[in-house]
């Protein structure tokens, strides 16, 4: 069909059924998500599978320096050693990956990266039990007043350790408020805490099964260093290949960027990985009534029973 007779036959069409199809598109956009306080408390919690995954577009990099602003002291658990992640042998990539880890997370306020060490890749083959134990561990130790972490039911994303620790890390946070579940952290010293406050994310576009509830204004600063967090992981993000490979690619069809002439590759990866930060951030932001924003899965401590949250809300007084 050409696009001329396209034309005509949508041109044909009684004025209702464009309407209609208008309508349609309305009811197809997404309601703006209300926009979350900041939580109260002072210590924050993020658990993730890799090296990089607090601060990609899908990460808490934004929330992670507002928490900091806002006095929270954050750690940071990379739960493999991500030893594929490098083209440099395993052994060198794990040390390389942790280093430009421990750097991104300074840049957001964060004071300390605690590296589980699991082979990347490679936690399908580890019990969940074992993992939510060493997660049950951390959050009695430090005892979070909020958990950011992966969706358990962003179950459809691709990535193994992903979906692995995601389960794990959403069991730990209210099973390390049980005194009988790991009985030896208490003989140690350690007490029970279940996590009041968990943040989810996840890949919207892989983990199906995350839907967000919640939207978190970051200010243009906060976007500023959750973009150089990012690019503080050069060994996979900052790479010059990537902007060389996009320069081919659109050379070889006479195509350019007028503001990467002149810039090397590596000022142009720096470039391009800033402006796709940004514009995610402006995005959301934009879909929720903010000038920047970062979506997640809210849950609180009243979360396992349906109601009881707006209950609190309607009926509690001071005493
Ligand atoms: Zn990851």
């Amino acid at each position: 069909m050409t696009i001329a007779s396209r034309q005509l036959r949508i041109g044909k069409r009684p004025l209702y059924h464009v309407a209609g199809l208008l309508l349609a598109c309305v009811a197809l956009r997404a309601a703006p998500l209300p926009l979350g306080a900041t939580p109260p408390g002072k210590v924050a919690l993020v658990i993730l599978s890799h090296h990089d995954d607090h601060t990609w577009e899908w990460g808490f990099g934004g929330f992670i320096a507002k928490l900091s602003d806002a006095g929270f002291t954050c750690y940071y658990v990379r739960t493999t050693n991500d030893e594929k992640d490098s083209g440099i042998g395993w052994g060198k990539g794990d040390q390389l990956n942790l280093r430009e880890s421990i750097a991104a997370t300074r840049i957001l306020g964060m004071k300390e990266v605690i590296s589980l060490n699991w082979r990347n890749d490679h936690m399908d083959s580890v019990p969940i039990k074992e993992v939510r134990a060493h997660y049950i561990l951390m959050i009695r130790k430090l005892r979070p007043d909020v958990l950011l972490t992966w969706n358990p039911w962003g179950h459809y994303d691709r990535n193994p350790d992903h979906r692995k620790v995601s389960r794990a890390a959403g069991e730990a946070a209210w099973m390390a408020g049980l005194p009988n579940v790991h009985p030896e952290h208490l003989a140690a010293g350690l007490k029970p805490h279940r996590v009041p406050l968990v943040y989810y994310t996840f890949r919207s576009d892989y983990g199906k099964g995350h839907v967000p509830n919640i939207a978190i204004e970051i200010t243009e600063d906060h976007v500023r260093r959750k973009g150089e967090a990012q690019l503080a992981h050069k060994n996979i993000y900052g790479s010059p290949a990537i902007a060389k490979s996009i320069r081919a690619q659109l050379d070889a069809r006479g195509l350019e960027i007028p503001e990467l002439a002149g810039l090397t590759d590596e000022q142009a990866v720096d470039k391009l990985q800033k402006w796709s930060m940004e514009s995610w951030s402006r995005k959301t932001g934009l879909e929720n009534g903010a000038r920047f924003a970062e979506v997640f899965r809210f849950v609180d401590e009243w979360d396992h029973l349906p109601g009881l949250t707006q209950y609190l809300k309607d009926n509690v007084v001071k005493k």
